[in-house]
């Protein structure tokens, strides 16, 4: 083998590029790195080259540029981004957006209403609604989701439009008995489906401790974790999933956990005890780095501690919260204060009024300092929460394909806000971030996955690139 096959000679000396697509902007947010004014992001076969300001691009490709080598500018008046990461929804309900039109008395008047809806769709076409839920993503800025499956028809959502992400496949309304003899066959089935299917990624969904009893939620971990996949996990996200004042079933004081057996969360809490939701999973040992819930709304002090120490990050997704009753915010504050993994999801439509993962970081930003979170980073907090901490409860913030972030040999995803940009001044720059999150809602105008640009609603002159993905998982 000579130097030059050698993967650690080629990744020191890259090849000279034939062909870069620059795109630049009076602001660029990396994630990764400081804001830079007057930025440039260099793309070539799907990956980052370069991010840095435009001037020092142009230089550093002058050398790197085969001769004959072509490079396409595209310049944006606004800021770039990487693409937005939505940590929690459910593109199959895309078509169920009457149930989150409505108003409920409480999660269980929502749930009512949502199962009428879905009785009456049941045989229908999940796979169409699905696709205009994740077109619906692109058009607002997000490049991956993480996206619980519940009809194996939704299940090629985000790869109908190239998008990164996870697709999980939901597991629901098993009992201990069934389970074993039942549920685990399907669940066999429907994973076998998907991996013919060649979705780029898939999970697996347990969905929450009130429609599963304790054997799935001890199965499904390990069955996943053989398999090299991740969990998503509905959790502390209604009134019933509190625990008491009192941390009576800690990892500090589990007697009451080597005394009996619980063959359900419902059945410790009809015993009277006050254990949480979340203390429930992390003694079954369902918990860990790979797994991330949606909501924890109902996450007291103990809870958020097991979160921190287990590696488990939180999907907030506060528009949701409100419309389907949850009875209360979650603990927004809390939780920056106290430095756990967080990201952001807008839900479905069944329970949100768009996809647009902005929406919610904008009504995160304004929970945030109602219940008193005073600190100056928020807004860097936020930014961080839509990108790389989306990537990172995915399990997808490091590596070759790394998401959510704008940094060398990154996959290039990326999307451009128009909001009013002032970078004459360090507080000009904070007001454009402040802007970006509390109003940049439905100003993005263009999106890049994978190096291609998938959408385009006139910032560039160039077409969108056509070569289809649409297809791509049913050759
Ligand atoms: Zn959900």
């Amino acid at each position: 083998m000579s130097a030059h096959d050698d993967p650690l000679y080629r990744a020191a000396h890259p090849a000279p590029l034939r062909q870069v697509t620059l795109y630049s902007a009076p602001l660029v947010i990396p994630v990764t790195g400081p804001v830079i004014v007057d930025g440039a992001v260099a793309v070539s076969a799907g990956r980052v080259v370069h991010v840095g300001t435009r001037r020092w691009m142009l230089g550093v490709l002058a050398d790197e540029m085969a001769a004959g080598g072509r490079i396409d500018e595209r310049h944006w008046d606004g800021v770039i981004t990487p693409g937005l990461v939505n940590a929690h929804t459910h593109l199959q309900y895309t078509c169920m957006a009457e149930v989150g039109r409505g108003r409920y008395a409480d999660f269980h008047d929502w749930e009512r209403a949502f199962d009428v809806v879905y009785e009456r769709l049941g045989a229908g076409d999940w796979k169409d609604s699905a696709r205009a839920g994740a077109r619906m993503m692109v058009e607002a800025g997000t490049t991956a989701a993480a996206d619980i499956v519940t009809d194996p028809q939704a299940a090629d959502a985000l790869a109908s439009q190239g998008m990164h992400g996870i697709a999980y496949w939901e597991v629901m309304n098993w009992r201990n008995d069934d389970w074993k003899t039942e549920g685990v066959r399907e669940l066999v089935n429907h994973l076998g489906a998907m991996s013919r299917e060649r979705l780029p990624s898939v999970g697996i969904s347990p969905h929450a401790p009130y429609t599963l009893e304790s054997t799935p939620f001890v199965d499904l971990p390990d069955i996943a974790r053989q398999l090299d996949m991740r969990l998503h996990i509905h959790l502390a996200e209604t009134p019933m999933e509190a625990g008491g004042d009192e941390d009576t079933l800690t990892t500090y004081s589990a007697a009451a956990w080597r005394d009996s057996h619980w063959s359900s969360y419902t059945e410790l809490k009809r015993a009277g005890l006050r254990a949480s939701a979340i203390q429930f999973l992390d003694q079954l040992g369902s918990l860990g780095p790979d797994v991330h819930i949606a909501h924890g709304v109902w996450a007291n002090a103990e809870d958020r501690r097991i979160l921190r120490q287990r590696g488990v990050g939180v999907a907030l997704c506060p528009r949701s919260n409100r419309i389907t009753v949850t009875g209360r915010d979650a603990p927004v504050r809390e939780y920056l204060e106290e430095g756990n993994l967080l990201a952001v999801g807008t839900d479905s439509l069944s329970s949100s009024p768009s996809l647009d993962v902005l929406e919610d970081v904008a009504t995160l930003y304004d929970l945030a300092r109602g219940q008193g979170y005073a600190a100056a980073d928020l807004t860097h907090r936020l930014i961080r929460m839509m990108t790389l901490g989306g990537a990172q409860e995915l399990g997808m913030h490091v590596g070759a394909g790394r998401i959510g972030q704008i940094n060398a040999g990154a996959t290039a995803d990326l999307a451009f806000f128009g909001v009013p940009v002032d970078v004459a001044t360090p507080q000009g720059i904070e007001d454009t971030l402040t802007t970006l999150v509390r109003h940049g809602a439905g100003t993005n105008r263009a999106t890049v996955i994978a190096g291609r640009l998938v959408y385009n609603d006139g910032a560039f002159e160039a077409p969108v690139d056509t070569d289809s993905t649409t297809e791509r998982s049913t050759p």
